[in-house]
C-alpha cells in the first residue's frame, strides 16, 4: 500500500546562472525587479553580481547596457525555468514585436531592450532542445556574461570544453585587449 504519509520528495535542487541586462530606461531598477521576481517565481537566488555598465555587443544603440548575473537554486526543470525567465522580462515590458520592427528597421541583428534574462548554466547540464541551448552558446566570447559571473562562481567549468568561468575571462580580456 503506498504510504501516503511520507512526503513526495522534491526534486534535488539545481544551481543555475541566470544573466539579466538592458539597456533602456532605468536598467538599475529594473534588474533589482527581475531579482525580485526571479526569487518569486524561479528559486531562491543565493547571490547576485554587481550591475556591470558595458558597450552594446554586436550592434549599435544609443543606450549603454548594465548587466548583473544571479546564481538561482531551482527545482524548476530547464524549460519550465526558461518559462519563468520569459515570464519576467514581459512582466517588465519586453516587447519583442517592438524589437523585431527595431531589427527590421536597423537590419541589426540585435535591438534595444528593456529587459534580457538568459539561463548561461543549469548545472553541468548540457541541454540543445528546440527553445533552449545550455550552457549559454555565446558565454565564451561575451565580456558582458564572464565578468560578472566570475564575480559569482569563478571555479565552474563549461561542461564541454572543461574551461573554468575564471579562464575564458583571462581568454576574452586578452582578445579584447589585443583588439584594441
Ligand atoms: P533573446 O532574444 O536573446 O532573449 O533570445 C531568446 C530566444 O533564445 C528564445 O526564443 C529562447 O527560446 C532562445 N534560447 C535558447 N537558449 C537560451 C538560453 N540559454 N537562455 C535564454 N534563451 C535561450
Amino acid at each position: 500500500m503506498h504510504d501516503t504519509s511520507t512526503p513526495t520528495p522534491s526534486a534535488r535542487p539545481i544551481r543555475a546562472v541566470v544573466l539579466a541586462g538592458g539597456n533602456v530606461g532605468d536598467t538599475a531598477a529594473r534588474l533589482q525587479r527581475a531579482a525580485v521576481l526571479l526569487a518569486e517565481r524561479g528559486g531562491r537566488v543565493v547571490q547576485a553580481s554587481s550591475q556591470l555598465m558595458t558597450e552594446p555587443w554586436g550592434f549599435e544603440a544609443a543606450g549603454r547596457f548594465v548587466n548583473q548575473a544571479f546564481e538561482i537554486e531551482t527545482t524548476l526543470a530547464p524549460e519550465a525555468l526558461l518559462d519563468v525567465l520569459q515570464s519576467i522580462e514581459r512582466d517588465l515590458g519586453r516587447d519583442r514585436d517592438a524589437e523585431q520592427t527595431e531589427r527590421n528597421r536597423t537590419g541589426q541583428r540585435y535591438a534595444s531592450r528593456l529587459i534580457d534574462l538568459d539561463l548561461i548554466c543549469y548545472g553541468d547540464a548540457v541541454i540543445r532542445t528546440e527553445r533552449l541551448t545550455v550552457p549559454h552558446p555565446l558565454m565564451a566570447e561575451r565580456e558582458f556574461v564572464l565578468r560578472p559571473m566570475c564575480e559569482l562562481v569563478p571555479a565552474w567549468r563549461h561542461p564541454l570544453t572543461g574551461r573554468s568561468v575564471r579562464e575564458m575571462l583571462e581568454t576574452i580580456c586578452t582578445k579584447n585587449e589585443t583588439k584594441r
